[in-house]
């Protein structure tokens, strides 16, 4: 053991010091100056030297083990100091960039058409009144005239729940629910989702939307329905929209009738839209059934009322051209972002 052999090693911690990561700094610290490392060898090794030469070599190696120490920590340090640096520079935040684009959130074409509905109609005196999505197979057809055995059931395949339960298949159990509780007078719509086991196509979702209307009162005739449709046609779809009745036939009303109004594609003179006929068909409605009121016990012989429906999602299709029902429930933001401007 001489000094050579002290020089070596100092060389050898050296070149492996500042190569290191600092995973690998603990192992070199071993290495050299763990209770087996080179250092402890090197200083068992002189004992077999002069006492002047221990003394010299000695020293020389408890030197180098301070030496080492400082050479770890400055190379820990330094990696310490490197790591912090690229975290920096990987987070620093260039404020000259410009700002992502702010998505601006629209409102759904249906919900525009409900509003708009609702404002034409609350105009008008009427009140907006709600039921319930679940419904009890009463509300939905017994009280409107539909018993267990009649074909308007069947072409309204329902999602039933159970305990005479069902997903409700048209707003018209509210006009049931309003005339239990409220006397006549009565002027109300009801927006609302239904529920039908249709298939899916471009015209048919199991999800749909309708309005129900429902007026009451002693002296209301077919021509009073007549009139608020016609208003209303001319307020939804412009100024020269005309509106035309035929006879219809739904068990909660008598007489009833289909209405149409003029294609708003053509303006009537018959187009791809309105099938040629220049009418597209809208709403339902009639004269409230005597029936009907007998269920609620409103007096028939001392009041009158007329009732319509319509569906939503077909005066939205209409209105905004929309040629598929199914892209109102795909959320697609390429088709909601149309409706902004509306
Ligand atoms: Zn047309």
């Amino acid at each position: 053991m001489d000094l050579n052999n002290i020089k070596n090693i100092e060389k050898d911690a050296i070149s492996s010091i500042v190569s290191a990561t600092l995973e690998e700094l603990e192992n070199i610290r071993v290495k050299f100056l763990g209770k087996k490392g080179l250092l402890k060898e090197a200083l068992n090794k002189i004992s077999g030297l002069s006492l002047e030469e221990k003394k010299v070599i000695g020293k020389e190696i408890n030197d180098l083990k301070d030496k080492i120490e400082s050479y770890i920590a400055n190379r820990k340090e330094e990696l310490i100091a490197k790591e912090k640096e690229e975290q920096l520079k990987k987070e620093k935040i260039d404020i000259t960039l410009p700002g992502k684009p702010f998505k601006q959130f629209k409102i759904h074409p249906l919900s525009i058409v409900i509003s708009d509905i609702i404002k034409i109609f609350t105009k008008l005196g009427f009140s907006v009144e709600e039921g319930p999505e679940i419904e009890e197979e009463y509300y939905n057809f017994d009280a409107l005239n539909i018993p267990d055995y009649h074909p308007a059931r069947d072409d309204q395949d329902s999602f039933y729940i159970r305990d005479k339960k069902l997903l409700r298949t048209q707003t018209s159990g509210v006009q049931i629910r309003v005339m239990e509780k409220q006397k006549p007078p009565i002027a109300i719509i009801s927006p609302g989702r239904c529920y039908r086991k249709d298939d899916v196509d471009a015209t048919h979702s199991p999800i749909f939307h309708q309005i129900e209307g429902l007026v009451v009162d002693t002296d209301v005739s077919f021509s009073d329905l007549k009139g608020i449709l016609k208003l209303f046609a001319k307020e939804m779809f412009g100024e020269g929209t005309n509106v035309r009745f035929r006879p219809d036939f739904f068990p909660f009303t008598e007489p009833s009738a289909e209405v149409a109004f003029t294609c708003i594609s053509c303006g009537g003179k018959g187009c791809s839209m309105c099938k040629g006929t220049g009418w597209i068909e809208v709403a339902g409605c009639g004269m409230v059934d005597p029936e009907v009121f007998k269920n609620v016990g409103i007096d028939y012989e001392k009041y009158k009322g007329y009732a319509f429906g319509m569906g939503i999602e077909r005066i939205a299709m209409i209105k905004y051209r929309i040629p598929d029902i199914r892209l109102f429930y795909e959320n697609d933001v390429r088709f909601l972002d149309q409706f902004y401007n509306f």
